[in-house]
């Protein structure tokens, strides 16, 4: 479309006159104009026109006003000035104005119609690139706020409306809070069915999120299998639990993927709007680390608290610092004496991690060891433990040829337990320390053997080699006797709590004895933990059980101090 501006009544039936067929075929379109006011009206409200054809001296608006005002406008367009006034300052100025061309009166209208053609093709090029240019934004734009399987926005376009929720709280009194979520069992599905089928998963759920009944909402796609909604205007606490009752609902019920229905869980972390740190990451963040605690725990959603937070910070300083200690080997190795309780002598020792910090307390492993069996970092952690305790059993084996105890114990968590390169880790620890099997026995934990019942392989390996096998802390777990009678298990550690009482809690004893027993009868041997006091002694030598450990005899002490103990040989039993 091509606007004419200018006074001259006579313009418009030429211009009609000149260019009928081209404006009855569509190839042309005029509008037309008489000054440089109602022409800027015209342009603001059609965005049609490509060209403007403009005369100089015009009233209300001259035509050198008027390009002058043509910058507003975002769609291009070309503007080519005629006039009787074809002298040199004129056209310096309409140039200087963004002028495309300049045509000089009378009209000469073959040159018009090449001007108006070459304008034309000009500002369709320049069209086309801004029309390219805007599909190229866009296309940007959706890939960094939006996620690509299921439209929804991702961590970054949520990102953005936390920042416009926390915004809107300042201004006015609105209250907001954010929700992260995951689906249980999509690794499940995914490793089970596939990629295509746990895609259909996520698309399915964020449908449903999205037409949840929760009013006022921002539904994003995080990471893998996670989601997160903010919700806006949440009036009071009852309202929010309400929501959330709502979403645990619509995971619950089932979802068809082509053949097969799968349901799921999911666990919720929950922040509310009374955070301390207004950034929007931090919002995420403590949705991140109330999701965690969520997971952990029974009940399927947790609210955040600042607590939480500074402990994952320890938690991630921890875990930087044991990575270091590994490879740096600081882990030491303790070892706490088994004794027999007939004889008295040491028959054994457990090896025991300690991490060692300069003028700070030592980290327990009951802290590290549960954060290195989940970062992973539990196998070069076993890997060092068991390399380390065998190389010292060695040790004393040359020093004590006569009086040497006869077994190290060492722990092994559920990952080493189906870690590939365990037997051949076993082998070498051994015959650089020029052991056998039957020096070595190795304690794994009732709940860890229930769980990985295709490990019974492994252990018949171990077993092989006549390395000797402990359930630990047995009593805590849920072992069925048919299953213990599968394992091929060499002895039973009895558990610290249920000895710690034992000499004033009938149950503590009865459960006690109700292990010697079972171990009497499955012909494995039987070790009493955490004994620390002379009763305890007592009892469990009446009870017949075979060993035992605990800091009545000796806590766990390092190398140098096992080795004295071993010389000595003297323990405090009453026989
Ligand atoms: P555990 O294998 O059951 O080890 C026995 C724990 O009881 C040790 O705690 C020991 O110090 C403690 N203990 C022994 N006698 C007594 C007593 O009379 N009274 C009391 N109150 N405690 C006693 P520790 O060394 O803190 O180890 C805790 C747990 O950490 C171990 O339990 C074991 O599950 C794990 N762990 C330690 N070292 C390793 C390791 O090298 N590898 C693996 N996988 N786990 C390890
Ligand atoms: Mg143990
Ligand atoms: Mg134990």
């Amino acid at each position: 479309m091509i606007l004419v501006v200018d006074d001259e009544g006579e313009i418009q039936r030429l211009f009609k006159q000149i260019f009928r067929k081209r404006i009855r075929n569509g190839e042309l379109g005029f509008q037309f104009a008489q000054n440089g006011v109602e022409a800027l009206q015209m342009l603001r409200e059609s965005d049609a026109i490509d060209m403007i054809l403009t005369d100089i001296q015009m009233p209300k608006m001259d035509g050198l006003t008027f390009l002058s005002h043509l910058d507003e406008f975002e769609t291009p367009i070309k503007a080519v000035v005629i006039s009787a006034f074809g002298d040199m300052k004129n056209i310096r100025t309409a140039m200087n104005r963004g002028a495309f061309d300049f045509l000089t009166k009378p009209i000469d209208f073959e040159d018009l119609e090449i001007t108006i053609n070459k304008t034309l093709s000009f500002v369709n090029e320049l069209r086309a690139q801004k029309q390219q240019l805007q599909s190229t934004l866009e296309r940007l734009h959706s890939l960094v706020f939006y996620d690509q399987l299921t439209g929804l926005n991702n961590r970054y376009g949520l990102l953005q409306e936390i920042a416009k929720s926390i915004e809107a709280k300042h201004t006015k009194e609105t209250s907001f809070a954010l929700l992260k979520l995951d689906v249980e069992r999509y690794s499940i599905i995914k490793s089970g069915f596939g990629h295509a089928l746990s895609d259909r998963l996520l698309i399915e759920i964020a449908r449903r999120l999205e037409h949840c009944d929760i009013p006022a909402k921002v539904v994003a796609r995080l990471e893998n299998n996670e989601f997160a909604i903010l919700l806006q205007q949440v009036e009071s606490p009852s309202v929010l639990e309400s929501y959330i009752q709502k979403l645990h609902q619509l995971f619950n019920l089932p979802m068809k993927l082509g053949e097969i229905s799968v349901s799921s869980k999911t666990h919720i972390g929950a922040v509310t709007n009374d955070l301390e740190d207004h950034q929007p990451e931090s919002f995420l963040r403590a949705a991140d680390t109330a999701i965690e605690y969520a997971r952990h725990s029974r009940n399927c959603t947790i609210f955040f608290n600042e607590s939480m937070q500074r402990k994952a910070a320890h938690r991630l300083n921890i875990e930087v610092d044991l990575q270091e200690a590994i490879e740096t080997k600081q882990i030491l190795v303790y070892y706490q004496p088994i004794v027999s309780l007939t004889t008295g002598k040491i028959q054994g020792f457990e090896a025991l991690a300690r991490w060692p910090i300069p003028n700070q307390k030592w980290i327990s492993p009951l802290e590290f060891i549960p954060l290195a069996e989940e970062t992973g970092l539990i196998i070069p952690l076993g890997k060092l433990i068991l390399s380390e305790a065998c190389a010292q059993m060695g040790r004393w084996k040359m020093q004590f040829p006569d009086i040497c105890p006869s077994i190290i114990s060492v722990n092994l968590s559920s990952l080493q337990l189906i870690n590939e390169t365990l037997l051949e880790d076993i082998d070498r620890s051994l015959s650089l320390a020029g052991l056998t099997g039957e020096s070595l026995n190795l304690e794994i934990t009732e709940s860890v053997l229930m769980e990985n019942t295709e490990a019974i392989n492994v252990l018949s390996q171990l077993r092989q080699r006549h390395i000797g096998i402990s359930v630990d802390d047995f009593g805590t777990g849920y072992s069925s006797l048919s299953y213990l009678h599968s394992l091929p298990i060499t002895s039973l550690k009895i558990d610290r709590a249920f000895i710690k009482d034992i000499h004033e809690n009938t149950n503590s004893l009865e459960i006690t004895s109700m292990i010697i027993n079972l171990s009497n009868q499955l012909k494995l041997k039987v070790v009493a933990e955490g004994i620390d006091k002379e009763r305890h002694t007592d009892i469990l030598r009446d009870l017949d059980c075979d060993y035992g450990q605990g800091f009545l005899f000796s806590r766990p002490v390092d190398a140098a101090t096992a080795t004295a103990l071993i010389s000595a040989q003297e323990f405090c039993l009453n026989r």
